[in-house]
Protein backbone atom coordinates (compact mmCIF):
# COMPACT_ATOMS: atom_id res chain seq x y z
CA UNK A 1 0.00 0.00 0.00
CA UNK A 2 1.54 3.67 -0.83
CA UNK A 3 0.32 6.68 0.11
CA UNK A 4 0.13 10.16 -1.57
CA UNK A 5 -0.22 13.57 -0.08
CA UNK A 6 -3.88 15.34 -1.32
CA UNK A 7 -1.63 17.88 -2.73
CA UNK A 8 0.60 15.50 -5.00
CA UNK A 9 -2.67 13.68 -5.65
CA UNK A 10 -4.32 16.70 -7.58
CA UNK A 11 -0.62 17.64 -8.94
CA UNK A 12 -1.31 14.13 -10.39
CA UNK A 13 -3.95 14.43 -12.06
CA UNK A 14 -3.22 17.83 -13.58
CA UNK A 15 0.12 16.30 -14.81
CA UNK A 16 -2.38 13.36 -16.72
CA UNK A 17 -4.27 15.77 -18.23
CA UNK A 18 -1.36 17.90 -19.41
CA UNK A 19 0.44 14.84 -20.32
CA UNK A 20 -1.01 11.50 -20.61
CA UNK A 21 -2.30 11.29 -24.42
CA UNK A 22 -5.15 9.46 -22.80
CA UNK A 23 -8.92 10.82 -22.47
CA UNK A 24 -9.36 11.40 -18.27
CA UNK A 25 -12.72 10.90 -17.03
CA UNK A 26 -13.55 11.64 -13.72
CA UNK A 27 -16.92 12.40 -10.94
CA UNK A 28 -18.09 15.51 -11.14
CA UNK A 29 -20.95 18.03 -9.54
CA UNK A 30 -23.04 18.40 -12.31
CA UNK A 31 -25.98 20.48 -10.96
CA UNK A 32 -26.19 18.90 -7.52
CA UNK A 33 -25.83 15.48 -8.87
CA UNK A 34 -22.71 13.29 -9.59
CA UNK A 35 -21.60 11.90 -12.50
CA UNK A 36 -19.06 11.02 -14.65
CA UNK A 37 -17.64 12.93 -17.06
CA UNK A 38 -14.15 14.43 -19.17
CA UNK A 39 -11.94 16.44 -16.48
CA UNK A 40 -10.86 19.54 -17.64
CA UNK A 41 -8.89 20.36 -14.16
CA UNK A 42 -7.93 18.44 -11.30
CA UNK A 43 -9.99 20.29 -9.40
CA UNK A 44 -13.33 19.65 -10.39
CA UNK A 45 -12.87 15.92 -9.14
CA UNK A 46 -15.17 15.04 -7.01
CA UNK A 47 -13.69 11.54 -4.75
CA UNK A 48 -16.57 12.15 -1.96
CA UNK A 49 -19.41 11.60 -3.90
CA UNK A 50 -22.57 9.07 -3.25
CA UNK A 51 -23.53 7.80 -6.41
CA UNK A 52 -23.30 8.75 -10.29
CA UNK A 53 -26.12 9.17 -12.30
CA UNK A 54 -24.84 6.81 -14.40
CA UNK A 55 -22.55 4.47 -14.37
CA UNK A 56 -19.10 4.30 -16.09
CA UNK A 57 -19.35 1.27 -17.93
CA UNK A 58 -21.19 3.98 -19.92
CA UNK A 59 -17.48 4.31 -21.54
CA UNK A 60 -17.92 0.75 -22.80
CA UNK A 61 -21.47 0.99 -23.64
CA UNK A 62 -22.43 3.07 -25.97
CA UNK A 63 -25.75 3.85 -27.09
CA UNK A 64 -25.49 3.47 -30.93
CA UNK A 65 -22.59 1.73 -32.88
CA UNK A 66 -21.62 -0.46 -35.06
CA UNK A 67 -21.43 -4.04 -34.22
CA UNK A 68 -20.66 -5.83 -37.72
CA UNK A 69 -19.81 -4.41 -40.34
CA UNK A 70 -18.42 -6.35 -42.84
CA UNK A 71 -15.46 -3.55 -43.81
CA UNK A 72 -14.32 -3.48 -39.80
CA UNK A 73 -11.82 -5.69 -38.59
CA UNK A 74 -10.37 -5.54 -35.11
CA UNK A 75 -7.67 -3.18 -36.22
CA UNK A 76 -9.96 -0.65 -37.72
CA UNK A 77 -12.12 -0.93 -34.83
CA UNK A 78 -9.55 -0.50 -32.29
CA UNK A 79 -8.33 2.94 -34.38
CA UNK A 80 -11.55 4.52 -33.53
CA UNK A 81 -11.72 3.99 -29.87
CA UNK A 82 -11.03 6.61 -27.20
CA UNK A 83 -8.36 5.37 -24.76
CA UNK A 84 -9.37 6.43 -21.09
CA UNK A 85 -8.29 6.82 -18.18
CA UNK A 86 -11.50 6.61 -15.76
CA UNK A 87 -10.98 7.81 -12.11
CA UNK A 88 -13.17 7.67 -9.02
CA UNK A 89 -14.88 4.40 -9.54
CA UNK A 90 -16.24 2.89 -6.73
CA UNK A 91 -15.98 -1.02 -5.46
CA UNK A 92 -19.65 -1.65 -6.62
CA UNK A 93 -18.79 -0.27 -9.85
CA UNK A 94 -15.84 -2.09 -10.29
CA UNK A 95 -17.36 -5.75 -9.34
CA UNK A 96 -20.00 -4.68 -12.24
CA UNK A 97 -17.26 -4.30 -14.45
CA UNK A 98 -15.66 -7.80 -13.48
CA UNK A 99 -19.11 -9.51 -14.30
CA UNK A 100 -19.75 -7.35 -17.57
CA UNK A 101 -15.89 -8.69 -18.62
CA UNK A 102 -17.58 -12.17 -18.05
CA UNK A 103 -20.03 -12.06 -19.16
CA UNK A 104 -19.61 -10.37 -22.29
CA UNK A 105 -16.32 -12.24 -23.21
CA UNK A 106 -18.61 -15.37 -23.84
CA UNK A 107 -20.48 -13.11 -26.94
CA UNK A 108 -18.56 -12.08 -30.44
CA UNK A 109 -21.32 -9.22 -29.50
CA UNK A 110 -19.53 -8.25 -27.06
CA UNK A 111 -16.17 -7.51 -28.51
CA UNK A 112 -16.73 -3.76 -29.11
CA UNK A 113 -17.21 -3.86 -25.06
CA UNK A 114 -13.76 -5.73 -24.58
CA UNK A 115 -11.58 -3.56 -26.88
CA UNK A 116 -13.02 -0.31 -24.93
CA UNK A 117 -12.79 -2.19 -22.03
CA UNK A 118 -9.06 -3.13 -22.72
CA UNK A 119 -7.90 -0.13 -23.47
CA UNK A 120 -9.43 1.98 -20.13
CA UNK A 121 -7.08 2.51 -16.58
CA UNK A 122 -9.66 2.04 -14.14
CA UNK A 123 -8.92 4.30 -10.94
CA UNK A 124 -11.06 3.14 -8.16
CA UNK A 125 -12.44 4.70 -4.33
CA UNK A 126 -13.53 3.75 -1.76
CA UNK A 127 -17.18 4.96 -0.14
CA UNK A 128 -17.34 7.64 2.50
CA UNK A 129 -20.34 8.79 1.76
CA UNK A 130 -23.34 5.86 1.25
CA UNK A 131 -26.13 7.26 -1.37
CA UNK A 132 -29.71 6.63 0.11
CA UNK A 133 -30.91 3.69 -2.49
CA UNK A 134 -27.73 1.99 -1.80
CA UNK A 135 -27.37 -1.62 -0.21
CA UNK A 136 -24.04 -2.66 -1.50
CA UNK A 137 -23.33 -3.86 1.87
CA UNK A 138 -25.31 -6.92 1.45
CA UNK A 139 -24.05 -7.61 -1.89
CA UNK A 140 -20.58 -8.14 -1.18
CA UNK A 141 -19.65 -5.35 -3.51
CA UNK A 142 -19.18 -2.26 -0.89
CA UNK A 143 -15.37 -3.45 -0.76
CA UNK A 144 -13.19 -5.17 -3.94
CA UNK A 145 -10.03 -6.44 -3.86
CA UNK A 146 -9.48 -6.73 -7.73
CA UNK A 147 -10.04 -5.74 -10.76
CA UNK A 148 -8.79 -2.37 -10.67
CA UNK A 149 -5.79 -0.59 -11.57
CA UNK A 150 -5.53 2.04 -8.71
CA UNK A 151 -7.75 2.06 -5.38
CA UNK A 152 -7.82 4.72 -3.11
CA UNK A 153 -9.15 5.23 0.38
CA UNK A 154 -9.36 8.67 1.46
CA UNK A 155 -7.57 9.34 4.70
CA UNK A 156 -8.17 12.90 5.08
CA UNK A 157 -5.06 14.73 4.34
CA UNK A 158 -3.44 11.69 2.16
CA UNK A 159 -5.28 9.37 0.11
CA UNK A 160 -3.92 5.35 0.51
CA UNK A 161 -3.40 3.76 -2.74
CA UNK A 162 -3.34 -0.16 -3.52
CA UNK A 163 -1.90 -1.22 -6.83
CA UNK A 164 -3.75 -3.56 -8.82
CA UNK A 165 -2.27 -3.58 -11.91
CA UNK A 166 1.19 -3.24 -14.06
CA UNK A 167 -0.81 -0.12 -15.69
CA UNK A 168 -1.59 1.28 -12.49
CA UNK A 169 1.41 0.78 -11.19
CA UNK A 170 3.03 2.65 -15.11
CA UNK A 171 0.41 5.33 -14.12
CA UNK A 172 2.03 6.22 -10.88
CA UNK A 173 5.77 6.52 -12.00
CA UNK A 174 7.67 9.58 -11.72
CA UNK A 175 4.98 10.61 -8.48
CA UNK A 176 6.02 11.43 -5.25
CA UNK A 177 4.92 8.31 -2.91
CA UNK A 178 5.71 6.54 -0.24
CA UNK A 179 5.09 3.06 1.67
CA UNK A 180 2.21 3.27 3.89
CA UNK A 181 3.08 2.68 8.07
CA UNK A 182 1.09 -0.16 10.12
CA UNK A 183 -0.91 2.63 10.96
CA UNK A 184 -1.60 4.07 7.60
CA UNK A 185 -3.01 0.32 7.07
CA UNK A 186 -5.07 -0.56 10.09
CA UNK A 187 -7.09 3.22 9.18
CA UNK A 188 -7.83 1.72 5.64
CA UNK A 189 -9.45 -1.28 7.37
CA UNK A 190 -10.99 0.30 9.82
CA UNK A 191 -12.46 2.57 7.54
CA UNK A 192 -14.06 -0.18 5.56
CA UNK A 193 -15.22 -1.85 8.86
CA UNK A 194 -17.46 1.63 9.34
CA UNK A 195 -18.53 1.38 6.35
CA UNK A 196 -20.56 -1.51 6.54
CA UNK A 197 -22.52 0.21 9.16
CA UNK A 198 -23.27 3.21 6.86
CA UNK A 199 -26.01 1.37 5.13
CA UNK A 200 -29.55 2.02 5.87
CA UNK A 201 -30.77 -0.20 3.27
CA UNK A 202 -29.94 -4.45 3.42
CA UNK A 203 -31.21 -7.38 2.31
CA UNK A 204 -33.25 -9.65 5.12
CA UNK A 205 -31.91 -12.86 4.29
CA UNK A 206 -28.35 -13.74 3.50
CA UNK A 207 -27.59 -13.32 -0.31
CA UNK A 208 -26.73 -16.97 -1.32
CA UNK A 209 -30.39 -18.11 -0.72
CA UNK A 210 -31.15 -14.98 -3.51
CA UNK A 211 -30.85 -17.38 -6.23
CA UNK A 212 -33.23 -20.01 -4.79
CA UNK A 213 -35.96 -17.87 -3.00
CA UNK A 214 -36.20 -16.08 -6.53
CA UNK A 215 -37.25 -19.47 -8.36
CA UNK A 216 -39.55 -20.66 -5.57
CA UNK A 217 -41.92 -17.78 -6.28
CA UNK A 218 -41.25 -17.67 -10.37
CA UNK A 219 -45.00 -18.84 -10.53
CA UNK A 220 -46.26 -16.73 -7.91
CA UNK A 221 -47.88 -14.29 -10.74
CA UNK A 222 -49.82 -12.19 -8.40
CA UNK A 223 -46.72 -11.12 -6.71
CA UNK A 224 -45.25 -10.01 -9.73
CA UNK A 225 -47.94 -8.52 -10.94
CA UNK A 226 -48.52 -6.60 -7.73
CA UNK A 227 -45.14 -5.26 -7.55
CA UNK A 228 -44.82 -4.28 -11.49
CA UNK A 229 -48.92 -2.81 -11.22
CA UNK A 230 -46.81 0.62 -11.16
CA UNK A 231 -44.55 0.33 -13.75
CA UNK A 232 -44.97 2.72 -16.54
CA UNK A 233 -41.69 0.40 -18.78
CA UNK A 234 -39.89 3.57 -19.18
CA UNK A 235 -36.79 1.45 -18.90
CA UNK A 236 -34.77 4.05 -16.92
CA UNK A 237 -33.57 0.90 -14.57
CA UNK A 238 -31.86 -1.01 -17.28
CA UNK A 239 -30.21 2.30 -18.18
CA UNK A 240 -28.93 3.29 -15.31
CA UNK A 241 -27.66 -0.19 -13.96
CA UNK A 242 -24.21 -0.75 -14.24
CA UNK A 243 -24.43 -4.86 -15.25
CA UNK A 244 -26.76 -3.57 -18.12
CA UNK A 245 -25.90 -4.58 -21.12
CA UNK A 246 -27.54 -4.29 -24.56
CA UNK A 247 -26.17 -6.27 -27.25
CA UNK A 248 -30.46 -7.58 -28.03
CA UNK A 249 -30.05 -4.56 -30.38
CA UNK A 250 -31.34 -5.55 -34.20
CA UNK A 251 -28.98 -7.46 -36.29
CA UNK A 252 -27.22 -4.79 -38.28
CA UNK A 253 -27.25 -4.69 -42.09
CA UNK A 254 -26.46 -1.98 -44.53
CA UNK A 255 -30.11 -1.77 -45.00
CA UNK A 256 -30.97 -0.92 -41.19
CA UNK A 257 -28.26 1.71 -40.60
CA UNK A 258 -30.01 5.38 -39.88
CA UNK A 259 -28.88 8.20 -41.84
CA UNK A 260 -25.27 8.61 -39.90
CA UNK A 261 -24.27 4.86 -40.80
CA UNK A 262 -25.07 3.78 -36.94
CA UNK A 263 -27.67 1.23 -36.65
CA UNK A 264 -30.99 1.82 -34.76
CA UNK A 265 -31.37 1.70 -30.84
CA UNK A 266 -31.24 -0.82 -28.23
CA UNK A 267 -33.79 -2.86 -27.43
CA UNK A 268 -34.02 -4.06 -23.75
CA UNK A 269 -36.20 -5.95 -21.45
CA UNK A 270 -38.71 -3.63 -19.78
CA UNK A 271 -39.68 -2.60 -23.68
CA UNK A 272 -43.00 -4.41 -25.10
CA UNK A 273 -40.59 -4.88 -28.24
CA UNK A 274 -37.99 -6.80 -26.23
CA UNK A 275 -40.57 -9.74 -25.63
CA UNK A 276 -41.11 -10.31 -29.61
CA UNK A 277 -39.40 -13.18 -30.99
CA UNK A 278 -38.05 -14.02 -34.57
CA UNK A 279 -41.33 -14.04 -35.67
CA UNK A 280 -42.73 -11.12 -33.92
CA UNK A 281 -45.02 -13.14 -32.06
CA UNK A 282 -44.32 -12.29 -28.23
CA UNK A 283 -43.03 -14.07 -25.41
CA UNK A 284 -43.17 -11.57 -22.60
CA UNK A 285 -46.66 -10.43 -23.66
CA UNK A 286 -47.35 -8.97 -20.19
CA UNK A 287 -46.11 -6.15 -18.09
CA UNK A 288 -45.25 -8.39 -14.81
CA UNK A 289 -43.39 -10.92 -16.85
CA UNK A 290 -41.38 -8.21 -18.36
CA UNK A 291 -40.46 -6.62 -14.89
CA UNK A 292 -40.16 -10.14 -13.41
CA UNK A 293 -37.66 -10.81 -16.25
CA UNK A 294 -35.78 -8.00 -15.49
CA UNK A 295 -35.47 -9.35 -11.45
CA UNK A 296 -35.06 -12.96 -12.53
CA UNK A 297 -32.30 -11.68 -14.42
CA UNK A 298 -30.25 -10.03 -11.71
CA UNK A 299 -31.00 -12.23 -8.99
CA UNK A 300 -31.12 -16.09 -11.09
CA UNK A 301 -30.54 -16.26 -14.50
CA UNK A 302 -26.34 -14.37 -14.76
CA UNK A 303 -26.20 -16.64 -11.12
CA UNK A 304 -27.27 -19.88 -13.13
CA UNK A 305 -24.34 -19.03 -16.03
CA UNK A 306 -21.60 -17.35 -14.43
CA UNK A 307 -22.41 -17.58 -10.58
CA UNK A 308 -23.00 -13.88 -10.00
CA UNK A 309 -25.77 -11.74 -8.45
CA UNK A 310 -25.67 -9.47 -11.22
CA UNK A 311 -27.24 -6.63 -9.02
CA UNK A 312 -24.59 -4.60 -7.61
CA UNK A 313 -26.79 -2.79 -4.83
CA UNK A 314 -25.87 0.29 -6.29
CA UNK A 315 -29.34 2.12 -5.77
CA UNK A 316 -29.60 3.71 -8.76
CA UNK A 317 -32.70 2.23 -10.70
CA UNK A 318 -34.52 2.99 -7.29
CA UNK A 319 -33.28 6.79 -7.51
CA UNK A 320 -34.43 6.99 -10.86
CA UNK A 321 -37.45 5.32 -10.99
CA UNK A 322 -40.65 7.20 -11.67
CA UNK A 323 -42.70 5.27 -9.55
CA UNK A 324 -40.32 3.93 -7.21
CA UNK A 325 -41.13 0.34 -7.96
CA UNK A 326 -37.50 -0.70 -9.32
CA UNK A 327 -35.50 -1.49 -5.78
CA UNK A 328 -34.60 -4.75 -6.45
CA UNK A 329 -34.08 -4.94 -1.93
CA UNK A 330 -37.67 -4.14 -1.59
CA UNK A 331 -39.00 -6.64 -3.94
CA UNK A 332 -36.51 -8.97 -3.05
CA UNK A 333 -36.89 -8.45 0.53
CA UNK A 334 -40.96 -9.44 0.17
CA UNK A 335 -40.24 -13.03 -1.84
CA UNK A 336 -40.38 -14.92 1.18
CA UNK A 337 -44.02 -13.11 2.12
CA UNK A 338 -44.86 -13.89 -1.66
CA UNK A 339 -48.04 -12.63 -3.13
CA UNK A 340 -50.05 -13.25 0.73
S1 LIG B 1 -37.72 2.64 -13.85
FE1 LIG B 1 -39.54 1.96 -12.75
S2 LIG B 1 -41.26 2.55 -14.06
FE2 LIG B 1 -39.40 2.64 -15.33
S3 LIG B 1 -39.29 0.58 -16.29
FE3 LIG B 1 -38.07 0.49 -14.41
S4 LIG B 1 -39.50 -0.29 -12.84
FE4 LIG B 1 -40.74 0.42 -14.56
S1 LIG C 1 -30.51 -3.64 -10.39
FE1 LIG C 1 -30.54 -1.55 -9.55
S2 LIG C 1 -29.43 -1.69 -7.61
FE2 LIG C 1 -28.96 -3.54 -8.79
S3 LIG C 1 -27.07 -3.05 -9.88
FE3 LIG C 1 -28.77 -2.55 -11.26
S4 LIG C 1 -29.21 -0.37 -10.90
FE4 LIG C 1 -27.93 -1.09 -9.20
Amino acid sequence: MKIISKEDFEAFVEHLLEDDPREVVGVQDKEGKFDFDVLNKASDLRLDYDTTVLPPTKYFMSQRENLLLEDQDEETLEHDITPRIIIGIHPYDLDAIRQLDNVLSETPKGRNYLIKRRSSVLVGVNMDVVADRCFAGSMNTSNVSKNYDLMLTDLGDTYAIEIGSEDGFNLLDGIDIRDATEDEKSRVDNKLSELETKFTRELDFPLEELPKTLDRNYDDIEFWKKHSKACTECGSCIIVCPTSYFINKDDITRDNLGEDGNPEIWKQCLYEEFSKDIADDHVMDEKYQRYRHRLMTKGLYIYKIFGDIACVGCGRCASQCPTDVADPSVVYNDLPKGST
